[in-house]
């Protein structure tokens, strides 16, 4: 009888552990922003068509110190400019707030804070984006940002900035944009997690990442592995995702 016994402890196990990954992209529920409160890819038709909504506010939230560059802002804006169709126009608004008051940070820690402080929600035609720049380091190591709902994404500005800036370090702009941008990717449905794909490339050991290693879409993007990359572009889409997004209703 020893046997199966061991044997259902082990599933049990491995049960626990898949459900420990995808933690980051359950549904949150919240009191409000219905609309926003939907899994990582729920949005992304939302986003890149004009269907639904004309328009997109971006809301920048940092704590304190954790101030984007100013390039990282236009950086941004061009991105969405040039994958987003939103005729009535696509507006960053940024705003400094308080700390998140711990030095490591779970997904819970995450949504709860974004709960007390966004403050744009789709509504009407117009559809938002939250970007928080936490004051703190994430309980998973390396890594330095997250999408954890439809339009909610997190950067872990301690992080960028131990690993960046310095002597042989990546630049600051660099990795902000990098990381920013790779997670906009995932609430714009990439890769095969919301917007599927015209060519297969989605990469069989880390879900919703290309297979090209000079992708934005790239796994190791948003860990500390970009920060080793010695040249200071900013990894941009490859033709695979540009052509997903297009199907999707992107630009
Ligand atoms: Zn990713
Ligand atoms: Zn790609």
């Amino acid at each position: 009888m020893r046997k199966p016994v061991v044997f259902l402890f082990i599933i049990s196990v491995l049960l626990i552990q898949s459900c420990k990954k995808e933690a980051s992209t359950v549904v949150l529920s919240g009191p409000v922003g219905i609309n926003d409160n939907r899994n990582v890819g729920a949005s992304a038709a939302e986003l890149l068509a004009s269907d639904n909504y004309t328009s997109l506010t971006v809301e920048v939230q940092y704590s304190p110190g954790m101030q984007l560059q100013e390039q990282t802002f236009t950086n941004l804006q061009s991105f969405l400019e040039q994958r987003l169709n939103k005729p009535g126009g696509i507006t960053l608004q940024r705003k400094q707030v308080a700390s998140i008051g711990k030095p490591v940070v779970s997904i819970a820690d995450i949504t709860s804070f974004t709960d007390q402080n966004r403050t744009a929600y789709t509504d009407g035609n117009r559809i938002t984006v939250y970007v928080y720049i936490a004051d703190a380091n994430f309980d998973k190591d390396n890594v330095v940002g997250v999408a954890y709902r439809n339009t909610a994404i997190c950067l872990f500005g301690k992080t960028i900035q131990s690993n960046s800036g310095g002597i042989n370090q990546a630049s600051r702009v660099k990795v902000e944009s990098g990381v920013l941008l790779h997670e906009i990717g995932h609430l714009l449905g990439l890769v095969n997690n919301g917007t599927g794909m015209v060519t297969p490339h989605e990469d069989g050991d880390n879900r919703a990442h290309c297979t090209n290693t000079n992708c934005l879409m790239y796994y190791t993007i948003e860990t500390t592995g970009l920060m080793n990359m010695l040249n200071n572009a900013i990894p941009q889409l490859d033709a695979n995702c540009i052509n997903d997004l297009r199907a999707n209703g992107g630009k």
